[in-house]
C-alpha cells in the first residue's frame, strides 16, 4: 500500500490500483479491482483501521471488469452505496466488461500489451447496484470535495476524480504510468481520449494516481502538461 496523503492510500491489486480515502468517521473507496478482490481490499482497509461497516461510498471511474469487478461482493459485505457516470452505470448494473468499440490504442506497443493483458478483462462480471450517478462538474461530498471530470475516450462514461483540497487527481484509465507516463493501451475513441487528457492537463494538482502503474506524487501537473502538449 502506498500513502499518497495522510488520508489517501493506494492499494495495488497486482495489475490494477484502487484507493482508500478517510472520510470523517468512515472511509470511501475509488474502484473495486477485478472480480475476487473484495477480501484483499477489506484486509488492507483493516490495516488502516477502516472497518467494513464504515465503508460509506464506492465511486467507480468506469465500467471495466478490473475496476468494477468486485463491486457486488463489496456491497454484500459493507453498507456502501455506489456512484458512476450515467453512461457507464448501466453497464455496471449488467456486469458488461467491455463495449464492442474498445480497441487497442494508436501505438504498436498498445497492440502487444493488449495481447498480453487485454483478453482477461472481457468476461462479464457480477452485476453491481449503482444508485448514484455522477456527471461532469459535480462535486461529491467526499474528503472535502471530490470533483467529477467526465473524461470519455477509454470508456464513454469514464470519470476522473479531483480531490482539490489534497491536490490529488485520480486519472483512472485516461492514461497509465506502467512503462513511463503514456496513453492507456485501449480506447473506444482515441481522439476523445486525447481531448480528455488535454483537459486534465489544465488542472493544478500535485499528485496523480493511475488505474495502472505508479502514482506520480510531485509536480504531477507539470509532468502532465509536458507529456500531453504534443498529443498522445
Ligand atoms: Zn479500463
Ligand atoms: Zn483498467
Amino acid at each position: 500500500m502506498k500513502t499518497i496523503t495522510p488520508d489517501i492510500h493506494e492499494l495495488s491489486l497486482g495489475i490494477v490500483n484502487v484507493w482508500l480515502i478517510r472520510d470523517g468517521d468512515g472511509w470511501v473507496l475509488i474502484d473495486t479491482g477485478s472480480p475476487n478482490s473484495a477480501g484483499e481490499i477489506l484486509n488492507a482497509a483493516g490495516i488502516l483501521g477502516f472497518p467494513p461497516e464504515q465503508l460509506r461510498h464506492v465511486v467507480l471511474t468506469h465500467h471495466h471488469a478490473d475496476h468494477a469487478g468486485s463491486l457486488a461482493a463489496l456491497r454484500l459485505r459493507t453498507p456502501a452505496d455506489a456512484t458512476a457516470h450515467p453512461l457507464d452505470a448501466d453497464l455496471i448494473r449488467r456486469g458488461t466488461a467491455v463495449r464492442p468499440t474498445l480497441k487497442p490504442g494508436p501505438s504498436a506497443f498498445s497492440r502487444v500489451l493488449v495481447r498480453l493483458f487485454g483478453a482477461s478483462g472481457s468476461a462479464p462480471y457480477e452485476p453491481g447496484i449503482v444508485e448514484g450517478e455522477a456527471s461532469d462538474g459535480d462535486v461529491l461530498p467526499i474528503a472535502g470535495g471530490l470533483r467529477v471530470i467526465h473524461t470519455p475516450g477509454h470508456s464513454a462514461g469514464h470519470i476522473a476524480l479531483f480531490a482539490e483540497r489534497q491536490g490529488v487527481l485520480f486519472a483512472g484509465d485516461t492514461c497509465a504510468n506502467m512503462f513511463g507516463l503514456g496513453p492507456s493501451i485501449m480506447y473506444e475513441d482515441a481522439a476523445a481520449g486525447m481531448g480528455s487528457l488535454a483537459r486534465l492537463a489544465t488542472l493544478d494538482f500535485e499528485a496523480v494516481c493511475f488505474g495502472h502503474g505508479r502514482a506520480i506524487t510531485r509536480d504531477a501537473a507539470g509532468r502532465f502538461r509536458r507529456r500531453w502538449a504534443g498529443g498522445i
